[in-house]
């Protein structure tokens, strides 16, 4: 059976926000204007000790988040992690 990277990323149960360690942090750090590391290491900062990272970043992938840091990936390192995830799935199909 070949799933379809759609299959892969599903979205999470909605309640994963309520244990975000980003819950009341300035929304500034998560969506600076630059996305160049030393513009997103705060948010990044956060995201490593965050207990719903994984949760996070499912729900960026799966509704694509083009902006911004979730789950303590900035929009250009989700991209190439998608682009992983697709070639993954054509090399097993
Ligand atoms: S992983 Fe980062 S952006 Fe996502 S909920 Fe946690 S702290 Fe917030």
């Amino acid at each position: 059976m070949v799933l379809a990277l759609n299959d892969l990323l599903f979205e999470p149960e909605e309640n994963w926000r309520e244990e975000a360690a980003c819950s009341g942090s300035d929304n500034d750090f998560f969506f600076p204007v630059g996305e160049d590391e030393s513009a997103i290491a705060p948010a990044k900062a956060i995201c490593a000790v965050c207990p719903v990272r994984d949760e996070c970043l499912q729900y960026a992938l799966a509704t694509n988040q083009s902006e911004g840091v979730w789950g303590g990936l900035s929009g250009p390192e989700r991209r190439r992690l998608r682009r992983r995830l697709r070639d993954r799935q054509r090399r097993a199909s």
